[in-house]
Protein backbone atom coordinates (compact mmCIF):
# COMPACT_ATOMS: atom_id res chain seq x y z
CA UNK A 1 0.00 0.00 0.00
CA UNK A 2 1.30 3.29 -0.58
CA UNK A 3 0.96 5.64 2.17
CA UNK A 4 1.75 9.52 3.21
CA UNK A 5 3.20 10.45 6.43
CA UNK A 6 3.17 14.06 7.51
CA UNK A 7 5.30 15.53 9.69
CA UNK A 8 9.24 13.80 9.87
CA UNK A 9 9.49 14.01 13.86
CA UNK A 10 9.77 11.82 16.68
CA UNK A 11 6.01 10.53 15.68
CA UNK A 12 5.96 11.20 12.09
CA UNK A 13 9.54 9.55 11.13
CA UNK A 14 9.35 6.47 13.29
CA UNK A 15 5.64 5.57 11.90
CA UNK A 16 6.40 5.87 8.42
CA UNK A 17 9.65 3.54 9.28
CA UNK A 18 7.36 1.12 11.04
CA UNK A 19 5.26 0.86 7.89
CA UNK A 20 7.80 0.35 5.70
CA UNK A 21 9.56 -2.10 7.70
CA UNK A 22 6.20 -3.62 6.84
CA UNK A 23 6.98 -3.45 3.20
CA UNK A 24 4.65 -0.56 2.41
CA UNK A 25 5.79 2.01 0.51
CA UNK A 26 6.51 5.49 2.48
CA UNK A 27 6.00 9.25 1.24
CA UNK A 28 7.11 11.64 3.91
CA UNK A 29 6.05 15.19 3.66
CA UNK A 30 7.82 17.86 5.95
CA UNK A 31 7.52 21.39 5.69
CA UNK A 32 11.34 21.73 7.18
CA UNK A 33 13.42 21.85 3.43
CA UNK A 34 16.59 21.23 5.31
CA UNK A 35 15.22 18.12 7.61
CA UNK A 36 13.60 16.28 4.00
CA UNK A 37 17.57 16.55 2.27
CA UNK A 38 19.16 15.35 5.04
CA UNK A 39 16.64 12.38 5.29
CA UNK A 40 16.98 11.80 1.60
CA UNK A 41 20.75 10.94 2.45
CA UNK A 42 19.48 8.93 5.47
CA UNK A 43 21.30 11.23 8.10
CA UNK A 44 18.12 10.91 10.90
CA UNK A 45 17.62 14.58 12.53
CA UNK A 46 16.68 13.18 15.39
CA UNK A 47 18.84 10.96 18.61
CA UNK A 48 17.40 7.82 18.68
CA UNK A 49 18.74 4.09 19.33
CA UNK A 50 18.58 2.27 16.11
CA UNK A 51 17.37 5.23 13.71
CA UNK A 52 19.79 5.50 11.42
CA UNK A 53 20.17 1.50 10.80
CA UNK A 54 16.23 1.29 10.19
CA UNK A 55 16.28 4.44 7.44
CA UNK A 56 19.00 2.76 6.16
CA UNK A 57 16.78 -0.81 5.83
CA UNK A 58 13.99 0.70 4.59
CA UNK A 59 15.58 3.45 1.94
CA UNK A 60 14.01 1.74 -1.00
CA UNK A 61 10.53 2.10 0.54
CA UNK A 62 10.94 5.65 1.71
CA UNK A 63 10.46 9.19 -0.11
CA UNK A 64 11.02 12.76 1.66
CA UNK A 65 9.84 15.24 0.06
CA UNK A 66 8.28 18.98 0.80
CA UNK A 67 5.58 18.34 -1.66
CA UNK A 68 1.99 16.37 -0.89
CA UNK A 69 1.54 13.71 -3.08
CA UNK A 70 -1.65 12.53 -4.43
CA UNK A 71 -2.53 9.52 -2.65
CA UNK A 72 -5.42 7.49 -0.68
CA UNK A 73 -4.31 7.43 2.89
CA UNK A 74 -2.19 9.85 4.63
CA UNK A 75 -1.42 9.99 8.10
CA UNK A 76 -1.06 13.17 9.88
CA UNK A 77 2.11 13.93 12.56
CA UNK A 78 2.47 16.96 13.18
CA UNK A 79 3.22 19.07 15.93
CA UNK A 80 0.19 20.06 18.64
CA UNK A 81 1.97 22.36 20.99
CA UNK A 82 0.24 24.38 24.11
CA UNK A 83 -0.94 27.78 23.52
CA UNK A 84 -0.94 30.79 25.86
CA UNK A 85 -4.08 29.67 27.39
CA UNK A 86 -3.48 25.67 28.08
CA UNK A 87 -5.10 24.15 25.25
CA UNK A 88 -3.81 22.57 22.17
CA UNK A 89 -2.47 24.27 19.30
CA UNK A 90 -4.50 22.88 16.32
CA UNK A 91 -3.92 25.20 13.68
CA UNK A 92 -0.79 22.81 11.73
CA UNK A 93 -3.46 19.97 12.12
CA UNK A 94 -6.18 22.03 10.61
CA UNK A 95 -3.31 23.31 8.08
CA UNK A 96 -2.79 19.64 6.63
CA UNK A 97 -6.43 18.69 6.79
CA UNK A 98 -7.57 21.47 4.47
CA UNK A 99 -4.25 21.43 2.45
CA UNK A 100 -5.56 16.82 2.27
CA UNK A 101 -9.23 17.78 1.18
CA UNK A 102 -7.87 20.13 -1.76
CA UNK A 103 -6.04 17.18 -3.18
CA UNK A 104 -7.72 14.37 -2.68
CA UNK A 105 -11.52 15.08 -1.18
CA UNK A 106 -12.14 11.61 -0.46
CA UNK A 107 -8.76 10.50 1.15
CA UNK A 108 -8.76 8.55 4.24
CA UNK A 109 -7.13 10.39 6.83
CA UNK A 110 -5.52 9.33 10.24
CA UNK A 111 -4.83 11.05 12.96
CA UNK A 112 -1.69 9.89 14.95
CA UNK A 113 -0.89 13.87 16.55
CA UNK A 114 -2.35 14.24 19.98
CA UNK A 115 -5.05 15.73 19.44
CA UNK A 116 -8.17 16.25 21.88
CA UNK A 117 -11.49 14.91 22.65
CA UNK A 118 -13.72 15.92 20.00
CA UNK A 119 -11.31 17.46 17.53
CA UNK A 120 -11.49 14.60 14.70
CA UNK A 121 -15.47 14.26 15.00
CA UNK A 122 -15.11 18.40 14.35
CA UNK A 123 -12.60 17.74 11.31
CA UNK A 124 -15.32 15.06 10.00
CA UNK A 125 -18.00 17.52 9.97
CA UNK A 126 -16.16 20.10 8.38
CA UNK A 127 -15.34 17.48 5.72
CA UNK A 128 -17.78 15.01 5.06
CA UNK A 129 -16.34 13.55 2.54
CA UNK A 130 -12.64 12.46 3.74
CA UNK A 131 -12.84 9.26 6.18
CA UNK A 132 -10.99 9.98 9.28
CA UNK A 133 -9.38 7.71 12.06
CA UNK A 134 -7.42 7.95 14.92
CA UNK A 135 -5.24 5.94 16.04
CA UNK A 136 -3.18 7.62 19.05
CA UNK A 137 0.60 7.35 18.99
CA UNK A 138 2.30 5.87 22.73
CA UNK A 139 6.01 5.65 21.59
CA UNK A 140 8.39 6.91 24.11
CA UNK A 141 11.56 8.49 23.15
CA UNK A 142 14.82 6.62 23.88
CA UNK A 143 13.24 3.50 22.96
CA UNK A 144 11.03 4.92 19.66
CA UNK A 145 11.66 2.56 17.15
CA UNK A 146 11.70 -0.67 19.75
CA UNK A 147 8.03 0.73 20.88
CA UNK A 148 6.98 1.32 17.26
CA UNK A 149 8.04 -2.59 16.33
CA UNK A 150 6.85 -3.93 19.79
CA UNK A 151 4.31 -1.75 20.89
CA UNK A 152 1.82 -2.91 23.86
CA UNK A 153 -1.65 -2.19 22.21
CA UNK A 154 -2.97 -0.07 18.96
CA UNK A 155 -5.86 1.97 19.40
CA UNK A 156 -8.07 2.10 16.25
CA UNK A 157 -10.74 5.33 16.61
CA UNK A 158 -12.96 5.13 13.95
CA UNK A 159 -16.64 5.01 12.73
CA UNK A 160 -16.00 3.81 9.01
CA UNK A 161 -15.37 0.05 9.32
CA UNK A 162 -13.35 -0.75 6.15
CA UNK A 163 -11.11 1.75 7.15
CA UNK A 164 -10.85 0.24 10.53
CA UNK A 165 -10.11 -3.14 8.80
CA UNK A 166 -7.24 -1.25 6.48
CA UNK A 167 -5.33 0.22 9.37
CA UNK A 168 -5.48 -3.26 10.89
CA UNK A 169 -3.94 -4.51 8.50
CA UNK A 170 -1.48 -1.47 7.94
CA UNK A 171 -0.28 -1.58 11.55
CA UNK A 172 0.67 -5.31 11.36
CA UNK A 173 1.28 -6.82 15.11
CA UNK A 174 0.69 -9.28 17.61
CA UNK A 175 0.04 -6.61 20.64
CA UNK A 176 -4.26 -6.28 21.74
CA UNK A 177 -5.96 -3.82 19.25
CA UNK A 178 -8.86 -1.73 20.49
CA UNK A 179 -11.46 -0.94 18.27
CA UNK A 180 -12.85 2.44 19.38
CA UNK A 181 -14.57 5.85 18.09
CA UNK A 182 -12.30 8.72 17.78
CA UNK A 183 -13.27 10.94 20.98
CA UNK A 184 -12.31 7.48 22.84
CA UNK A 185 -9.63 7.07 21.08
CA UNK A 186 -8.17 11.07 22.01
CA UNK A 187 -8.91 10.74 25.45
CA UNK A 188 -6.87 7.02 25.78
CA UNK A 189 -4.11 9.14 24.88
CA UNK A 190 -4.59 11.60 27.50
CA UNK A 191 -5.97 9.56 30.14
CA UNK A 192 -2.93 7.58 29.54
CA UNK A 193 -0.21 10.52 29.58
CA UNK A 194 -2.22 11.93 32.73
CA UNK A 195 -1.58 8.54 34.74
CA UNK A 196 2.02 8.68 33.95
CA UNK A 197 2.14 11.84 35.13
CA UNK A 198 0.21 11.47 38.04
CA UNK A 199 2.25 8.43 39.21
CA UNK A 200 5.56 10.36 38.71
CA UNK A 201 4.62 12.99 41.14
CA UNK A 202 2.78 11.06 43.23
CA UNK A 203 5.88 9.22 44.18
CA UNK A 204 7.84 12.67 44.18
CA UNK A 205 5.39 13.51 47.63
CA UNK A 206 6.35 10.51 48.97
CA UNK A 207 10.15 11.10 48.42
CA UNK A 208 9.46 14.61 49.85
CA UNK A 209 7.82 13.13 52.77
CA UNK A 210 11.14 10.01 52.93
CA UNK A 211 13.27 13.06 53.42
CA UNK A 212 11.68 14.21 56.11
CA UNK A 213 11.13 11.26 58.31
CA UNK A 214 14.43 9.90 56.55
CA UNK A 215 12.94 6.67 55.20
CA UNK A 216 14.66 5.82 51.66
CA UNK A 217 12.09 6.61 48.82
CA UNK A 218 13.77 3.94 46.28
CA UNK A 219 12.74 1.61 48.75
CA UNK A 220 9.20 2.09 49.25
CA UNK A 221 9.11 2.53 45.24
CA UNK A 222 10.40 -1.03 45.30
CA UNK A 223 8.06 -1.60 48.19
CA UNK A 224 4.78 -1.12 46.68
CA UNK A 225 5.82 -1.66 43.12
CA UNK A 226 5.46 -5.44 43.73
CA UNK A 227 1.85 -5.09 43.99
CA UNK A 228 0.64 -6.32 40.95
CA UNK A 229 -1.97 -3.32 41.22
CA UNK A 230 0.60 -0.88 41.64
CA UNK A 231 3.09 -2.00 39.22
CA UNK A 232 6.66 -0.91 39.80
CA UNK A 233 6.91 1.44 36.37
CA UNK A 234 7.15 5.36 36.69
CA UNK A 235 7.90 5.15 40.46
CA UNK A 236 11.38 6.67 39.88
CA UNK A 237 11.55 10.19 42.03
CA UNK A 238 13.38 12.72 41.18
CA UNK A 239 13.41 16.71 39.28
CA UNK A 240 10.01 15.94 37.93
CA UNK A 241 8.68 15.41 34.52
CA UNK A 242 9.37 17.67 31.14
CA UNK A 243 9.44 16.84 27.92
CA UNK A 244 7.30 17.53 24.76
CA UNK A 245 4.41 15.68 26.13
CA UNK A 246 3.44 15.40 29.46
CA UNK A 247 3.07 18.85 30.30
CA UNK A 248 1.32 20.00 27.14
CA UNK A 249 -1.63 17.40 27.38
CA UNK A 250 -2.02 17.93 30.80
CA UNK A 251 -2.80 21.63 30.28
CA UNK A 252 -4.42 20.38 27.00
CA UNK A 253 -6.84 18.32 28.71
CA UNK A 254 -7.72 20.74 32.16
CA UNK A 255 -8.07 23.44 29.74
CA UNK A 256 -10.51 21.47 27.63
CA UNK A 257 -12.00 20.35 31.17
CA UNK A 258 -12.19 23.66 32.67
CA UNK A 259 -13.87 25.11 29.75
CA UNK A 260 -16.70 22.61 29.69
CA UNK A 261 -16.97 23.88 34.22
CA UNK A 262 -15.26 20.49 35.08
CA UNK A 263 -11.96 20.52 37.11
CA UNK A 264 -9.73 17.00 37.05
CA UNK A 265 -7.96 17.36 40.54
CA UNK A 266 -5.92 14.55 40.69
CA UNK A 267 -4.28 15.97 37.18
CA UNK A 268 -4.15 19.53 38.10
CA UNK A 269 -2.56 18.25 41.53
CA UNK A 270 0.43 16.46 39.58
CA UNK A 271 1.22 18.79 37.71
CA UNK A 272 1.38 21.44 40.65
CA UNK A 273 3.74 18.99 42.51
CA UNK A 274 5.77 18.53 39.54
CA UNK A 275 6.01 22.21 39.43
CA UNK A 276 7.18 22.05 43.28
CA UNK A 277 9.27 19.19 42.88
CA UNK A 278 11.61 21.88 40.66
CA UNK A 279 11.93 24.23 43.52
CA UNK A 280 12.50 21.74 45.80
CA UNK A 281 15.36 20.51 43.92
CA UNK A 282 16.59 24.27 43.55
CA UNK A 283 16.23 24.67 47.75
CA UNK A 284 18.46 21.77 47.64
CA UNK A 285 21.01 23.39 45.59
CA UNK A 286 20.71 26.71 48.05
CA UNK A 287 21.90 28.97 45.43
CA UNK A 288 23.69 32.14 45.77
CA UNK A 289 25.23 35.00 43.56
CA UNK A 290 28.80 33.32 42.18
CA UNK A 291 27.51 29.88 42.88
CA UNK A 292 28.85 27.69 39.83
CA UNK A 293 26.79 24.79 39.13
CA UNK A 294 27.21 22.05 36.63
CA UNK A 295 24.15 20.51 35.42
CA UNK A 296 24.63 16.80 34.20
CA UNK A 297 22.39 15.47 31.69
CA UNK A 298 20.10 18.43 29.87
CA UNK A 299 17.30 16.56 27.82
CA UNK A 300 14.21 15.77 29.18
CA UNK A 301 15.19 12.25 29.11
CA UNK A 302 17.97 9.73 28.40
CA UNK A 303 18.05 8.25 24.74
CA UNK A 304 17.11 11.90 23.18
CA UNK A 305 18.24 14.97 22.13
CA UNK A 306 15.24 16.55 22.87
CA UNK A 307 15.09 19.37 25.11
CA UNK A 308 11.07 20.58 24.64
CA UNK A 309 10.02 21.59 28.46
CA UNK A 310 13.52 19.97 29.31
CA UNK A 311 13.86 20.69 33.64
CA UNK A 312 17.35 21.00 33.46
CA UNK A 313 16.51 23.81 31.55
CA UNK A 314 13.91 25.32 33.51
CA UNK A 315 16.36 24.89 36.39
CA UNK A 316 19.05 26.64 34.16
CA UNK A 317 16.96 29.36 33.70
CA UNK A 318 15.84 29.91 37.26
CA UNK A 319 19.90 29.82 38.43
CA UNK A 320 21.15 31.96 35.67
CA UNK A 321 17.99 34.45 36.83
CA UNK A 322 19.63 34.41 40.29
CA UNK A 323 23.44 34.91 39.47
CA UNK A 324 24.73 31.14 39.64
CA UNK A 325 27.32 30.59 36.78
CA UNK A 326 25.69 27.30 34.96
CA UNK A 327 27.24 25.19 33.07
CA UNK A 328 25.93 21.97 31.82
CA UNK A 329 27.05 18.63 29.52
CA UNK A 330 24.92 16.32 27.70
CA UNK A 331 25.73 13.65 25.26
CA UNK A 332 22.68 14.06 22.46
CA UNK A 333 21.73 17.61 23.82
CA UNK A 334 22.37 21.10 22.27
CA UNK A 335 21.57 23.93 24.12
CA UNK A 336 22.45 27.48 23.95
CA UNK A 337 23.84 27.05 27.56
CA UNK A 338 27.76 27.36 28.73
CA UNK A 339 27.81 23.80 27.65
CA UNK A 340 30.71 21.68 27.76
CA UNK A 341 32.22 18.28 25.79
CA UNK A 342 32.78 16.32 28.43
CA UNK A 343 31.54 15.38 32.17
CA UNK A 344 35.39 16.68 33.20
CA UNK A 345 34.85 20.13 31.81
CA UNK A 346 31.28 20.91 32.60
CA UNK A 347 32.30 20.13 36.37
CA UNK A 348 35.63 21.43 36.58
CA UNK A 349 35.95 24.18 39.59
CA UNK A 350 31.89 23.72 40.58
CA UNK A 351 30.41 23.79 43.69
CA UNK A 352 28.16 21.50 42.84
CA UNK A 353 27.14 18.77 39.91
CA UNK A 354 23.30 18.24 39.82
CA UNK A 355 21.99 15.00 37.79
CA UNK A 356 19.26 16.09 35.82
CA UNK A 357 19.18 13.12 33.42
CA UNK A 358 20.41 9.59 33.80
CA UNK A 359 22.41 8.68 30.73
CA UNK A 360 24.36 5.90 31.78
CA UNK A 361 27.42 7.93 31.58
CA UNK A 362 26.16 10.64 33.79
CA UNK A 363 25.23 7.60 36.15
CA UNK A 364 28.65 6.03 36.14
CA UNK A 365 30.62 9.23 37.33
CA UNK A 366 33.06 8.26 39.85
CA UNK A 367 33.42 10.02 43.21
CA UNK A 368 37.41 10.05 41.87
CA UNK A 369 36.40 12.64 39.04
CA UNK A 370 34.49 14.86 40.72
CA UNK A 371 36.75 15.28 43.90
CA UNK A 372 39.30 15.64 41.13
CA UNK A 373 37.87 18.14 39.22
CA UNK A 374 35.24 20.34 41.26
CA UNK A 375 35.96 23.24 43.71
CA UNK A 376 33.93 21.53 46.79
CA UNK A 377 32.37 17.48 45.88
CA UNK A 378 28.71 18.28 46.39
CA UNK A 379 26.17 15.80 44.23
CA UNK A 380 22.40 16.95 44.19
CA UNK A 381 21.18 13.63 42.12
CA UNK A 382 18.25 14.76 40.48
CA UNK A 383 17.06 11.34 38.87
CA UNK A 384 18.23 8.97 42.29
CA UNK A 385 20.38 7.30 39.83
CA UNK A 386 24.13 7.34 40.66
CA UNK A 387 25.79 4.00 41.06
CA UNK A 388 28.03 5.06 43.56
CA UNK A 389 25.48 6.05 46.04
CA UNK A 390 26.87 3.43 48.31
CA UNK A 391 30.54 4.15 48.28
CA UNK A 392 30.47 8.49 47.54
CA UNK A 393 34.06 8.61 48.76
CA UNK A 394 34.74 11.90 49.34
CA UNK A 395 31.74 13.40 47.86
CA UNK A 396 29.00 15.25 49.64
CA UNK A 397 25.88 13.30 48.00
CA UNK A 398 22.21 14.10 48.43
CA UNK A 399 19.25 12.44 46.29
CA UNK A 400 15.20 13.23 46.37
CA UNK A 401 13.89 11.49 49.14
CA UNK A 402 17.28 9.33 50.14
CA UNK A 403 18.83 9.34 53.61
CA UNK A 404 21.86 10.92 53.85
CA UNK A 405 24.93 8.80 52.64
CA UNK A 406 27.97 10.83 53.45
P1 LIG B 1 7.87 17.18 16.10
O1 LIG B 1 7.84 18.61 16.39
O2 LIG B 1 9.10 16.38 16.39
O3 LIG B 1 7.53 16.96 14.55
C1 LIG B 1 6.51 17.62 13.87
C2 LIG B 1 6.94 17.76 12.41
O4 LIG B 1 5.83 18.25 11.67
C3 LIG B 1 8.08 18.78 12.22
O5 LIG B 1 9.13 18.17 11.50
C4 LIG B 1 7.42 19.90 11.42
O6 LIG B 1 8.31 20.53 10.51
C5 LIG B 1 6.31 19.17 10.69
N1 LIG B 1 5.19 20.02 10.27
C6 LIG B 1 4.55 20.99 10.95
N2 LIG B 1 3.54 21.52 10.21
C7 LIG B 1 3.56 20.86 9.02
C8 LIG B 1 2.77 20.94 7.85
N3 LIG B 1 1.76 21.81 7.73
N4 LIG B 1 3.05 20.10 6.81
C9 LIG B 1 4.08 19.21 6.91
N5 LIG B 1 4.86 19.11 8.02
C10 LIG B 1 4.61 19.92 9.04
O7 LIG B 1 6.63 16.54 16.84
P2 LIG B 1 6.49 15.07 17.46
O8 LIG B 1 7.20 14.99 18.76
O9 LIG B 1 6.75 14.04 16.42
O10 LIG B 1 4.93 15.06 17.82
C11 LIG B 1 3.94 15.05 16.81
C12 LIG B 1 2.61 14.73 17.44
O11 LIG B 1 2.65 13.44 18.06
C13 LIG B 1 2.21 15.70 18.56
O12 LIG B 1 0.81 15.84 18.52
C14 LIG B 1 2.63 14.97 19.82
O13 LIG B 1 1.87 15.36 20.94
C15 LIG B 1 2.33 13.54 19.44
N6 LIG B 1 3.14 12.55 20.16
C16 LIG B 1 4.46 12.77 20.39
C17 LIG B 1 5.21 11.79 21.04
C18 LIG B 1 6.67 12.01 21.32
O14 LIG B 1 7.23 11.26 22.14
N7 LIG B 1 7.33 12.98 20.70
C19 LIG B 1 4.60 10.60 21.46
C20 LIG B 1 3.25 10.41 21.20
C21 LIG B 1 2.52 11.39 20.54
Amino acid sequence: MQVTVIGTGYVGLVTAIGLADAKHDVICVDLNKERMERLSNGIAPITEEGIEEALQQNQSRLTFTTEYPVSDLYLIAVGTPERADGSCDLSAVEAVVKLIHSIQPDAAVVMKSTVPPGTTEKLQTVYPSLRFAMVPEFLREGTAIRDMRNPHRVIIGAHDQQLAETLTDLFKTNAPIVHVDPTTAELTKYAANSFLAVKISFINEIARLADIVGADVEDVAHGIGLDPRIGPAFLKAGAGYGGSCFPKDIAALTTLAQQQGEHLHVIEAADRTNEAQLQYVLDKINPSPGLHVALLGLAFKPGTDDLRDAPALRLAERLTKMGVTVTGYDPAAKTLLDQKESIEEAVAGADLAVIMTEWDEIKQITPELLVKQMKSARLVDGRNCWAYVNEPGNVQYEGIGRPNKT
